[in-house]
């Protein structure tokens, strides 16, 4: 099989970046300047900013307007090449990565493939409750949303049209949260006056969390926060509760059928295959767990005895093991106004819901307060 690797210059250590999000864009990037041979690969031509992919599913924003082709982003970096392929596999010994039946050879690996949704094992779901990962997911739920409100102006049989009418969001991790306060706001603003049969302001908008509160990776008061401010959007918020079927005809939360046309999957991810590709170990949802240099320790190993070609050496600043390497600072995310506003809540009045969230924060004593506050669920 031929190596697509070997037109690559003997010399220089050949750095292969596997997915171009922020993670494997911004490796890229930082090693724009150095002496190294990249070759960047993805199965999409383009760069996704996810955090406003809700925006687009909600018709706020088109897909244009958060993705950006790879090619133009490492335009002027003549270090670098982008492959548009899926990766399936990495041949470890050999030192290439298999992509489309071809071997890219490398010298340095990165994975940086992110995640997707996961179904706890009910990937039959999936066809009736698409998750929120990709541009494609972002407009197949737009597709879903305004055609229920479409057919529901034109169905005579009131159930029916209750059921267009009714929005099931599963989970009530960030994502959900976020889903749920743009749902109702598309439903009763944008949509508000578009419609002569149905009254959008009527949509049922249900928030599942099987949790005890939303936003359990965040500390409580935030959860609470963000329960108080749906509430007063009008998201029926159903926490304890857990989604038991998922369907054409809605979801079953124990024993209750809720009738729904659509429904949002926000419940959980699960790691890319990296893990295996690697044969290394995997957490529960797939993640490698790796060291403070991100390599996973069996790894670190098993890549200096396998070396066949000069390590890569590169200035300290660039080294991506280095602590203060620029590669290693958080990237900052700007607050949109939709959920900015959410979170301010400042429409109606309190609900029973709200005083029963102050009233079990209250009730909890300050030492079971988690202000832990960990990675999103996506
Ligand atoms: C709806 C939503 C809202 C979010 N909001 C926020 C927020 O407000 N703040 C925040 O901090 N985070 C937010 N996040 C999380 C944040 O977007 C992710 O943590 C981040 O995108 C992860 O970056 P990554 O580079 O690891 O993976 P990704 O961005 O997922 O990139 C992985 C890349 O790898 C490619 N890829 C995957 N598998 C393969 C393969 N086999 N072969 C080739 N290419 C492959 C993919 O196409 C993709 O381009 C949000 C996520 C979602 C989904």
């Amino acid at each position: 099989m031929p190596d697509s690797g070997e037109d690559v210059n003997g010399q220089r250590p050949r750095v292969v970046i596997v997915g171009a999000g922020f993670a494997g864009l911004t490796v890229a990037k930082r090693l724009a300047k150095t002496p190294a041979d990249i070759t960047l690969i993805d199965r999409q031509n383009h760069h996704l900013f996810q955090p406003l992919l809700y925006q687009v599913a909600t018709a706020g924003l088109s897909p244009a307007d958060i993705a950006w082709p790879i090619r133009s982003l490492v335009r002027h970096q003549r270090n670098t090449r982008v492959l548009l392929g899926a990766v399936t596999g990495v041949d470890r010994e050999r030192k290439h990565v298999i992509m489309d039946g071809r071997n890219i050879a490398y010298d340095v690996l990165v994975l940086a493939t992110g995640a997707s949704h996961g179904y706890f094992g009910q990937d039959r779901w999936a066809a009736h409750a698409p998750g929120l990962k990709t541009v494609d997911d972002a407009t197949e739920i737009r597709r879903r949303l305004l055609l229920a409100f479409e057919r529901a102006e034109m169905e005579s049989d009131a159930p029916e049209r209750e059921r267009l009418l009714t929005i099931v969001i599963v989970g009530g991790g960030p994502t959900g949260v976020e889903m749920a306060g743009a749902v109702v706001e598309l439903a009763r603003k944008a949509l508000a006056a578009d419609f002569r049969t149905i009254d959008p302001q009527q949509t049922h908008v249900l928030l599942v969390e099987a949790a005890p509160r939303l936003l359990a990776s965040f500390p409580e008061s935030l959860s609470c926060h963000a329960e108080q401010a749906l509430r007063r959007l009008g998201v029926d918020v159903r926490l304890n509760q857990s989604v038991t079927e998922c369907a054409a005809f809605g979801v079953t939360l124990g024993d209750e059928r809720v009738d729904a046309a659509t429904v949002i999957w926000a419940a959980g991810v699960t790691a890319s295959p990296a893990a295996a590709w690697l044969a290394v170990a995997g957490d529960r949802v797939g993640r490698v767990l790796v060291g403070p240099d991100l390599q996973p320790p069996a790894l670190t190993m098993c890549s200096s005895s396998a070396t066949r070609r000069s390590p890569m050496t590169l200035p300290a600043r660039h080294s991506p093991a280095s602590p203060r390497s620029p590669s290693s600072r958080a990237p900052t995310w700007p607050q949109s106004s939709r959920r900015a506003s959410a979170a301010r809540g400042r429409r109606q009045p309190s609900t029973t819901g709200t005083k029963a969230c102050s009233q079990r924060l209250a009730a909890r004593p300050p030492s079971s307060r988690s202000d832990a506050c960990s990675s999103r669920d996506g």
